[in-house]
């Protein structure tokens, strides 16, 4: 479902060449390959759904016209393909069904529109690529002939010894060449066929050596890969004093040994996940759990605010900063439906935060296949969970802490 490692797939292609039409083909079938999980609740779709329409809109704005055409593909996929067949269909509202064909009716023009605006950005792309591959050709050829040219020159005017400086007769060749170059001198009955090979008898030929180097492809004029940072993921931005606030707010449960848990929400802005809010829901806790209710006072807080789900957060009143085996399940949603999702653990006691999420090779492919419920074990190598290293803490940024209990 992510857009991002989508993207790097898409520049990885494009560094070969690719035409227009082919690209966004590519660009389509990336955006196509959405899952729908029947384990995962239908509501959380929906929800993704909206919050994909948001980010989409953000990338619309800030000119990321590629970025913004994957997330609006991939919301039409969900929603026309993939959706109906997620066994909790039936039980959707029918206002929420509503709502969200409206969302469909006006992203199919948006979309056509940025198909056409894409054909023609690539379109461009790639003339300018023929037009630097044709420039470099006939350097290229030029360079030969010019060599060709005096290499014809100095065989007409010179012994014909092949030297680099014939110019300078009378030196003995051996001062004429570059002593590590005589280790490889050949003698012509070594390559009684060579071509090159100096007819003079004197016994000396020195491998053959192109006055200019071929030049380098200029990898600036290839088509330019879309904006979105390659090889990782968008940080997330965590405002210092998120912390500090939750646990404030927490402290009265933490007292009695009981968990607090928090949605992380926020917005995207230049490519960067900006935490803005932690929303308490209506929740039971205990020692070692903490379970949400009333859900869509989250989603309607969320959607009146205009804020994307980006992790969670909760204390251990009595235990060190880990995901346990029921956190890992918890925080597996909300990966699945968005790779940058974090989680973050307080343990006031031993005056921790935990800052992790899934292991993107592994552990997310592990806990969704694991069907087990409550506390089980799993096993520990290679790791399930990691440290986020790609969040960044600052110090000017603001949250919010809204509490619906
Ligand atoms: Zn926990
Ligand atoms: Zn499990």
């Amino acid at each position: 479902m992510s857009v991002r490692k989508d993207l790097v797939t898409a520049e990885s292609a494009q560094m070969g060449i690719v035409e227009p039409q082919e690209r966004l083909k590519q660009l389509a079938s990336l955006s196509n390959s959405v899952e729908v999980d029947p384990n995962i609740p239908i509501t959380r779709y929906y929800r993704s759904g909206l919050e994909m329409v948001r980010m989409a809109n953000v990338y619309l704005q800030e000119g990321n016209i590629d970025a913004a055409y994957i997330l609006y593909i991939r919301f039409i996929t969900l929603f026309v393909e993939k959706v109906p067949i997620h066994p909790e269909y039936k039980t959707v509202a029918a206002d929420v069904k509503m709502q969200n064909k409206k969302k469909l009716k006006e992203v199919f023009p948006l979309t056509e529109k940025l198909k056409l605006k894409l054909k023609a950005k690539y379109t461009k792309e790639y003339q300018q690529f023929l037009e630097a591959k044709r420039l470099e050709k006939e350097l290229e050829e030029k360079q030969l002939r010019e060599e060709k040219e005096q290499r014809a020159k100095a065989a007409s005017i010179t012994p014909p010894i092949n030297l680099p400086q014939p110019s300078a007769p009378s030196l003995p060749p051996s001062m004429l060449v570059d002593p590590d170059m005589l280790d490889r001198v050949l003698y012509p009955n070594d390559f009684p066929t060579d071509p090159n090979r100096s007819s003079s008898g004197t016994g000396l030929l020195l491998p053959d050596t192109k006055p200019f180097p071929k030049p380098a492809f200029d990898r600036t004029l290839k088509p330019s890969p879309t904006s979105v940072q390659a090889g990782s993921l968008r940080s997330v931005v965590v405002p210092t004093n998120t912390m500090a606030k939750f646990l404030a707010l927490a402290s009265h449960n933490t007292l009695s040994n009981v968990e607090t848990c928090g949605i992380l929400a926020g917005r995207l802005a230049q490519n960067k996940l900006l935490i803005t809010h932690v929303i308490v829901p209506k929740q039971r806790g205990t020692s070692d759990s903490c379970t949400t209710m009333n859900e869509e006072d989250i989603f309607n807080y969320q959607d009146q605010h205009n804020l994307i789900t980006l992790g969670w957060i909760h204390t251990h009143p009595s235990q060190t900063a880990f995901l346990s085996s029921v956190d890992l399940h918890t925080h597996c949603s909300y990966q699945m439906m968005l790779e940058e999702a974090i989680a973050i653990v307080c343990s006031p006691k031993y005056q921790e935060t935990g800052f992790f999420c899934l292991t993107p090779n592994y552990g997310l492919d592990y806990i969704s296949q694991c069907r087990l419920t409550g506390f089980h074990p799993h096993p520990k190598d290679p790791p399930l969970f990691m440290e986020a290293l790609h969040i960044a803490l600052e110090d000017s940024a603001k949250i919010e802490v809204v509490d619906l209990r």
